[in-house]
């Protein structure tokens, strides 16, 4: 696979998802770092993106509830370059109806290079870097290439 640099910008767009088992502790997360938050663009999955909306007061831009179907929009917006950074506090003990677009999401994140974390740990390690307002540049695939070699 061929691969082409890509900036994303200073002002991150961040997408927040928990299950109901991690849904405290995101929205803990996010009142910790509301101020942090509030400098770039929130998109969250239904039910995440109004807990995160009413403990935070920064407007969130809220996709369907992820069972029916908001983790297949987030991921769909991760493929078209309009989310930077996922936030995904996956519960991993309880099992999800939705576990395959679970698996979906976390994979196109993967396909196309963005910051990911799926901890508290890791949430604050991404937020605490100097890249969080700054420009980053990362390899992702060349899809012109990819079409072009496919069509060819
Ligand atoms: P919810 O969806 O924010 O609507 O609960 C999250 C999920 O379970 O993927």
């Amino acid at each position: 696979m061929q691969t082409i640099q890509k900036v994303l910008p200073a002002k991150k767009h961040i997408a927040l998802v928990a299950h109901d088992g991690k849904k405290q502790s995101l929205e803990g997360w996010c009142v910790k770092h509301k101020s942090l938050l509030a400098e770039h663009k929130l998109y969250g999955t239904g039910t995440t993106g109004n807990l995160i909306e009413q403990a935070t007061q920064i407007p969130v831009e809220k996709l369907l509830s992820g069972p029916m179907g908001g983790d297949q929009q987030l991921g769909a917006k991760i493929a078209e370059h309009e989310i930077h950074i996922l936030i995904f506090f996956w519960d991993p003990l309880a099992s999800q109806p939705h576990d395959p677009d679970i698996k979906a999401l976390l994979r196109l994140a993967a396909v196309w290079n963005i910051p990911v974390a799926c901890t508290e740990a890791s949430a604050d390690m991404l937020l605490s870097s100097p890249l969080m307002t700054s420009e980053i540049s990362r390899e992702i695939p060349d899809y012109q290439n990819y079409l072009a070699t496919r069509l060819n």
